[in-house]
This record gives structure tokens, sequence and C-alpha cells, in this order.
């Protein structure tokens, strides 16, 4: 299953079926505007524009399958589901018969950077699964109803997409009754010999949630021009 050749057959899933909004708008998220431009728009194109992805699917809800479709024509388009797992179970089971590796990306995340699709991918010659972090700068509690315990930051990451697995592992822990919030907690939960692993992942790939996060990306995309 790992093997140390550099032409895989790579699936980009983009998922961008959630309807959730907590930016004040009736817009999910990943339809809003940044420049002019939708925040889709901005994932999509690095992995259309990366040359070791060979096909770029978007998972989104029925309300806007016409207006993808339309608007994405070099991807696959697929409906989603009522969860995120649910989503990501449809694109898998969009993508081409050859696909090897599968990178799993939140529509939400517009600023991936092209070198962290390059570093998931090394990743994946010695990993069945990989995902980008984040080191926590603040200090870091548990609260448990009112008694809180204090956690050791250097051990706790944050964790971004794209996460990035070799097909027939993620498509084998989509095949049991686990669920998970990501694809990284699913393949542990169910495969317990799963070789996985993080590798840094970078601060402009946040994802936009709260209104202010479109400000904040706004500042990244100045720095990256
Ligand atoms: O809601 P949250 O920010 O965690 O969603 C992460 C990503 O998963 C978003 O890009 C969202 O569109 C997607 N999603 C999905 N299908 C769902 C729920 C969320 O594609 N049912």
């Amino acid at each position: 299953m790992l093997n140390d050749m550099n032409e895989t057959n790579n699936t980009a899933i983009i998922v961008a079926a959630g309807s959730g909004s907590r930016l004040a708008s009736d817009i999910p998220k990943q339809f809003l505007q940044l420049r002019s431009v939708e925040i889709l728009a901005y994932s999509v194109q690095t992995f259309l524009a990366h040359p070791r992805i060979n096909e770029v699917i978007i998972v989104t809800s029925s309300d806007y399958l016409k207006h993808v479709t339309d608007q994405y024509q070099d991807c696959k388009v697929v409906i989603g589901g009522k969860t995120r797992q649910d989503s990501v179970f449809n694109g898998l089971e969009a993508c081409a018969p050859d696909t090897e590796h599968v990178l799993v990306h939140d529509a939400a995340r517009p600023l991936v950077p092209s070198r962290i699709i390059d570093a998931c991918l090394s990743e994946l010659k010695t990993s069945h699964g990989v995902a980008p972090t984040i080191k926590p700068v603040d200090s870091m509690v548990e609260l448990k109803g009112n008694t809180f315990r204090n956690l050791q930051r250097d051990n706790l990451r944050i964790i971004q997409t794209p996460q990035c697995f070799h097909i027939d592992v993620l498509k084998a822990a989509h095949a049991t009754s686990k669920t998970d919030t990501d694809e990284i907690g699913l393949v542990k939960q169910s495969n317990s010999q799963a070789l996985l692993s993080f590798i840094d992942g970078a601060p402009a790939s946040m994802k936009v949630t709260r209104p202010i996060d479109l400000e904040i990306i706004e500042i990244y995309l100045r720095n990256i021009e």
C-alpha cells in the first residue's frame, strides 16, 4: 500500500455542503465573497493549479448544486450529506477508479498554500494518513462543569485541512459504524494499525468562522501579494 513512487493519482475533495454560518449571513460561509471572489473559489483554484492533483471534486448542497456546477466546470460536483462525514463519503464515492490518494479540504479555508499539498503528498509515501497542524500559542484548559484542568500546550495541536489519505484506508474507515468530526479522527478510531502523521500547517489556512475572520484573511492576502 505504501510506496516510494512520485507519480500517483491524487484527488482533492472540497467539502462545501455545510449550511451553518456564524457570520450573521444567510449565505453559507463558503459562498461569501472575499475581494469579489467567493471563498470556495480560492481553494478550488489552488488544487486545480497544483501539478500533482488529477481531479477536484466539490461536494455541495442541493440548494447550491446548479450554482457550483455552472461556476466550476473543471470540477466534478456531487451533493453532500447531513454531516461533514456524510459529505466526505459522497465525495469518496465519486473519485476516479484509479485514485490512490485523497485530500479532503474544507471549502471554508480559502488560503491553503500549495506547499502544504506538496508536503502532505510527500508524507503519504510513509504514512497512511496525514494532516497539517498548528501549535496553540495560548495556555489551554479542559473544562468539565465547574472544574478545569490545565493541559500541556506543547502536546496540543490545532488540526487543519487538507486531511490526506491512501484512499483504501479512508474508504475502510467510512465502511465502519464509527463517526467523527474529521477524517484523521475517524481513521484513528477505526484502524489501530493505520500510520497517521502530522506536518506543520499554515496560519493563513484558517477556517472562516466568525465575521472578523474575513478581515484577518484579507490581511493574509495582502501579505501573500
Ligand atoms: O461547520 P464546519 O466549519 O466545521 O464545516 C467544515 C467544512 O465541512 C465546511 O467547508 C462545510 O461546508 C463542510 N460541510 C459539508 N457537509 C456538511 C457539513 C459541513 O460539506 N454536512
